[in-house]
């Protein structure tokens, strides 16, 4: 289909899924060119846990602007870098009592991924990475080596060098997997190299919101830590509050050697980070570096959303609230199908999947019609077989709650 008529050139994306030409957004509302105002439960993937053109946002970049703030200074240190970090620390690392050095990789999530990855390597000796089945960490060359979907790798005939899957909790139903993990490293000649490092989300949100319990994550750090292998949890999409709590691993107390940060992190704008313990600093003098690593406008705008949202945690309490709304919604449209559908709910805070097991072609049926409906909503998940909720963590009740009715409009229309 051509959405940009008159254009010589098609672009790809998301204009597939969605199409029209979208002007504008505020909140969790985008309007197109012809003024139709969407909902919108995508986010930007996780990037908008804001929400569209925040006004405190787009007040501190304004200002900032007028101000004559650097928009690029390399990787200097500048004003707006250091009350970044200052608030970054204050507010997020110490009450935690989480100790990282951080490091700002080139500005998207594959970079911080990379970055995590390089590092894990080089500080281990070693070149094996394991990572789990479902997993999705980016798509150049050493991410989407530890990436788990095939469709992504295939046909550009890149081999999965370095790295060894597991599978990810849940993946055979009630058995722990990790059961697998151990025995291959107790059993050293077992063909799976002891591994630098471990990857994964806590939720697989490209993956299908598959959510790892607390009790898998406590196990996995303790492989870890008794083999001697870094854990690195990539929290790139549902990390920054989008579980509820600020890092997706705060829930069960595991405390990983390194974490990668992008998406929301940024405010809206690109922006890529990872935390590393401090021992594990053992980079030569520009042995990482790049051009856009530090966007000053990032740090004015995550310096920003946390002053505003994460003074004592503010915002997790309105995420759990909503997420009961959230989960309420769906497990009624659940129950209204059981006897044809066998739906299954998962997610945390306001990250979740709605999957209809016994029939994977109609998430993305639903996505469509939910655009009729004017509710911009996306599937996830190997087939595509799980529609992904992700509404930005500051959206009202009452648009949440309009959304979700759109949502059951979808379903019903396709069903019945
Ligand atoms: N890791 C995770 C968990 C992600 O969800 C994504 C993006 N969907 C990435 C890495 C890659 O980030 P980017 O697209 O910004 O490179």
């Amino acid at each position: 289909m051509r959405i940009f008529e008159n254009l010589e050139s098609e672009v790809r994306g998301y204009i597939r899924s969605f199409p029209t030409i979208f002007k504008k957004a505020k909140g969790a509302i985008l309007t197109d060119e012809q003024g139709v105002e969407y909902i919108d439960f995508f986010a930007g993937a996780g990037t908008l846990n804001y929400g569209h053109n925040n006004e405190h946002i787009s007040k501190a970049l304004i200002e900032y602007l007028q101000e004559d703030g650097i928009v690029h200074g390399l990787d200097m240190a500048t004003s707006a870098k250091k009350e970044f970090l200052q608030t970054f620390e204050s507010l997020i690392l110490k009450p935690r009592n989480l100790e990282y050095k951080l490091q700002f990789t080139g500005p998207t999530g594959t970079n911080a991924v990379e970055t995590a990855l390089k590092l894990a390597r080089l500080v281990k000796g070693r070149s094996n990475v394991v990572a789990f089945t479902n997993g999705y960490h980016g798509l150049s060359q050493g991410s989407l080596a530890v990436t788990g979907n095939n469709e992504y790798r295939d046909e550009s005939y890149i081999s999965r060098t370095n790295a060894t899957f597991m599978p990810f909790d849940g993946y055979f139903g009630d058995m722990n997997t990790l059961t697998y993990f151990r025995k291959f490293l107790e059993d050293g000649s077992s063909g799976v190299d002891l591994p630098a490092a471990v990857i994964l989300e806590t939720i697989q949100g490209e993956g299908g919101i598959n959510v790892a319990s607390k009790e898998w994550l406590q196990e996995l750090e303790a492989i870890c830590r008794e083999f001697d292998i870094l854990l690195i949890i990539d929290d790139i999409q549902v990390g920054n509050g989008r579980s509820g709590e600020f890092f997706s691993f705060e829930f069960a107390g595991i405390n990983p050697d390194m974490v990668t940060l992008s998406k929301s992190i940024g405010g809206g704008l690109p922006m890529a980070l990872l935390l590393f313990k401090p021992h594990l600093d053992q980079w030569k003098p520009g042995e990482h570096t790049g051009t856009f690593r530090g966007n000053n406008l990032a740090f004015v705008a995550s310096k920003v959303s946390l002053d505003h949202y994460w003074q004592n945690d503010n915002i997790s309490k309105a995420v759990f609230y909503k997420e009961k709304i959230l989960r309420e919604a769906l497990e009624k449209i659940a129950t209204k199908y059981k006897d044809d559908y066998e739906i299954e709910i998962r997610g945390r805070g306001l990250a979740y999947g709605f999957e209809i097991k016994n029939d994977k072609s109609m998430a993305s049926d639903i996505s469509a019609y939910a655009f009729q409906e004017q509710l911009i909503i996306e599937t996830c998940g190997s087939e595509s077989q799980v529609v992904k909720f992700l509404p930005p963590l500051l959206i009202d009740e009452e648009l949440l709650i309009e959304g979700l009715k759109r949502f059951e409009n979808a379903v019903d229309r396709l069903i019945i």
